[in-house]
């Protein structure tokens, strides 16, 4: 009877000659089932298809021949009490040794005459040609594995190196030759011959055993189609129970938002205006809210999420804004405090050094309704504070959770609101489709992709700590006319004491020395946030003319006064740092500029626009010569990526059981678009997948429990 691979839930010694020593170490490698077996791939691949003739082998290269054994020579070593036997090979030109230890009857093992294919490292000793560190596999007609062929390299621990290739090699020729007649395909034909995907037998077999490159191609993109397939569905899934789930229907016809829009300074942008009737749509409608807001640094999400705000308390229901940071938490509550005041909407700020009866003042309002709209940060929704109808929950520069926080906190809400609130989810990191695709692909997404008028380009520089006394009279030189500017220091991870020491002497030596006429005052993570609110207010009011700072304003702080951002050892920020910190200055009607400095040899060469592949610092240089030359959120993320590569930006490893082992989620944007449309295509036809039962059961298996995907770090 045919099966579906995952239907190969059976123990690992059904597959012929796995007894329970093998079992055992298989064990080790996470081997349980045959089914865990098949899909325990190759790291990596040498190639031994082509052989060489002995004459032609060179010294220390590993490479194949084919020869036929003529003799053999024996040699014993008393002192160390090793046998070596030579098993001597020719090919008809030219002779080689094999090199045995301890192996007396190797002679009968390799009688005279046979025909030998080996791989492996080559020595030339006085004028003997010695093969050592190799394997060998007689020629007959049965297909062969370690040598002749691209040959595959498991992933085993060090102990297992030598043997384990061999045995793992072996063991996985039994279990394809067993199971590979009964595997069944769990996808539909049709999506194989829409995107010319192989079957799942050709696939297993030749992930294992490539026949050749193209066939390991083919392998390759059909097990990966399945990841992200299989993915794909899971995120379909969750999109879609949500959207069978009963929201609130909101009347979206009150007056507030239109009274809280004309009070505004300005008219929004249209995309601000697109947006907004995004929202008001998905608030209508009686399924629940999951949108994704993504726009770059300044493009005004917090006024689009008032929006949403608004209509929810017109409604009679609250709202839970949250903020990554309490310092971006109290922000929030001040520019909303701001925005609102003409407005019968009554906020409060819940953060955790309140004093025990300012908090539970609040808490009780909460409770009771009284107040609106709550913000804070996700600690709001995790602690359980008591809503008395929670409608939105606004999640601000989430690109700090993962989805499956996200996940976490809409449960906690829907315990919260008796039903299932409304959620908004605002990012300012741009992130390529590709990613958004997997981290956002259970939300609706909508795009502020235009900036306020009248914004500015932010000049941006890299300059050399040697010029810092210039950059510091043209500081001066800003805050004369009315400016504000920031300094920001790097901070080490796990090096905070150092760091704020760093920062706190700066601030000194500063304020002592060339800024003694000015009013410096430091920002860090360490502070209360009531000291950093007191900060913050008097920055506001121009009291203090430079703010310096560890990485804290690295989001979201907005103070269209401030014109100069300036970061000392730029090298040591990454790019959607430095473009967030840029994103601090430019957002008023003045002229705005980001200096850069860092040691001289490294802005030479980003100013030269000049680098050399080996440079210890081209990572860095990168980073800064992308920062200065594109101010476009979405480049700099493209570039983020192409920079670090996707291994280190990226956190979604595992999803419950399925591992994107062979998927890159990056490099496979082509399959992952084609893997998503089918798998939503599949479930608009067949929500249930009733009418794919394969699918159906492959997906639970590896779905067990919920959706999983890890955030980016
Ligand atoms: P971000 O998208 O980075 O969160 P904010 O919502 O903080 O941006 O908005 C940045 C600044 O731009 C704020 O001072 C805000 O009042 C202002 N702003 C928002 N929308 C507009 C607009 N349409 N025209 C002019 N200024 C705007
Ligand atoms: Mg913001």
């Amino acid at each position: 009877m045919e099966k579906l691979l995952i239907e190969l839930d059976i123990p690992v010694r059904y597959v012929k000659g796995v007894g329970p020593k093998k079992a055992c170490i298989l064990k080790k490698l996470g081997i349980n089932t045959v089914c865990d077996l098949l899909q325990y791939y190759p790291r990596a691949y040498q190639d031994r298809t082509s052989t060489t003739p002995i004459f032609r082998l060179i010294s220390g290269e590993r490479q194949t021949v084919k020869g036929h054994v003529i003799g053999y020579k024996e040699n014993y070593f008393p002192r160390k009490g090793v046998r070596l036997q030579k098993v001597i090979i020719s090919d008809g030109l030219g002779k080689a040794s094999l090199l045995f230890f301890n192996q007396p009857r190797i002679s009968r093992l390799l009688p005279k005459g046979s025909e030998l294919f080996v791989t492996g490292r080559i020595r030339r000793f006085r004028r003997e040609i010695q093969i050592y560190d190799f394997d060998f596999e007689v020629v007959n007609k049965r297909m062969k594995i370690h040598t002749n062929r691209i040959v595959p390299i498991y992933p085993v621990t060090c102990d297992l190196q030598r043997v384990g290739q061999r045995m793992l090699r072996g063991i996985m020729k039994e279990a394809l030759e067993q199971y590979i007649p009964v595997l069944r395909d769990p996808l539909p034909n049709s999506i194989l011959l829409r995107y010319a995907l192989c079957d799942l037998s050709f696939a297993i077999q030749n992930i294992h055993f490539p026949l050749d490159k193209p066939s390991f191609k083919k392998a390759r993109d059909r097990l990966a189609f399945d990841e992200l397939f299989l993915l794909q569905l899971g995120i379909g899934l969750t999109k879609k129970d949500r959207r069978k789930q009963k929201g609130i229907a909101y009347r979206i016809d009150g007056n507030l938002v239109p009274r809280f829009l004309s009070s505004l300074p300005f008219s929004l942008t249209r995309a601000q205006m697109r947006v907004i009737d995004e929202i008001k749509q998905d608030m209508k409608s009686s399924y629940p809210m999951n949108r994704l807001i993504h726009g770059d640094v300044g493009s005004g999400k917090t006024i689009v999420a008032i929006c949403a705000c608004l209509i929810s308390v017109e409604n009679g229901y609250q709202v839970a804004f949250m903020a990554p940071t309490e310092v971006l938490a109290s922000q929030h509550f001040l520019a909303l405090k701001d925005l609102l005041s003409k407005l019968p909407v009554k906020i409060g700020l819940l953060i955790s050094d309140l004093k025990k009866k300012e908090r539970e003042e609040i808490l009780t309002q909460i409770e009771r309704g009284e107040i609106s709209i709550v913000i804070g940060t996700h600690a709001l929704i995790q602690e359980g504070v008591t809503f008395r109808r929670l409608g939105v929950c606004i999640i601000d520069e989430q690109h700090k959770f993962g989805v499956m926080q996200r996940g976490a906190l809409i449960e906690k809400a829907k315990g919260l609101s008796g039903g299932v609130p409304d959620i908004l989810v605002m990012t300012a990191t741009p992130i390529p489709r590709t990613l958004a695709l997997t981290i956002y692909g259970d939300l609706d997404v909508s795009c502020l992709d235009e900036l306020p008028p009248g914004r500015k380009k932010v000049l941006t520089f890299c300059r050399q700590e040697e010029d810092l006394p210039k950059i510091y009279e043209f500081l001066k030189s800003e805050i004369r006319s009315g400016r504000q500017a920031y300094i920001v220091y790097p901070a080490i991870e796990g090096h905070e004491e150092l760091d704020l020491k760093a920062a706190e002497e700066m601030v000194r030596k500063l304020q002592k020395g060339i800024f003694k006429d000015y009013k410096l005052a430091l920002l860090h993570g360490r502070m209360k946030t009531w000291e950093r609110d007191e900060i913050m207010k008097s920055f506001r009011k121009k009291e203090i003319d430079i703010l310096v700072s560890t990485t804290v304003i690295e989001v979201g702080i907005d103070l269209p006064n401030a014109t100069v951002m300036l970061i000392e050892d730029a090298h040591r920020f990454g790019l959607a740092q430095l473009h967030q910190l840029r994103g601090r200055v430019g957002r008023g009607d003045y002229r705005s500029y980001c200096i850069l400095v860092t040691k001289k040899g490294i802005s030479d060469l980003v100013n030269s626009k000049l680098i050399t592949e080996e440079d210890t610092n081209r990572k860095a240089i990168k980073r800064l010569q992308a920062i200065v030359s594109t101010a476009d959120g979405f480049q700099i993320a493209d570039r983020d990526l192409q920079i670090r590569g996707p291994g280190e930006l990226f956190g979604v490893k595992q999803h419950g059981r399925l591992r994107l082992s062979v998927a890159d989620i990056i490099k496979d944007v082509k399959l992952l678009e084609h893997a998503r449309r089918e798998a939503f295509s599949i479930l608009e036809e067949d929500p249930h997948l009733d009418k794919n039962q394969g699918l159906k059961k492959t997906f639970d298996y590896y779905f067990v429990g919920r959706l999983e995907l890890a955030a980016i770090s």
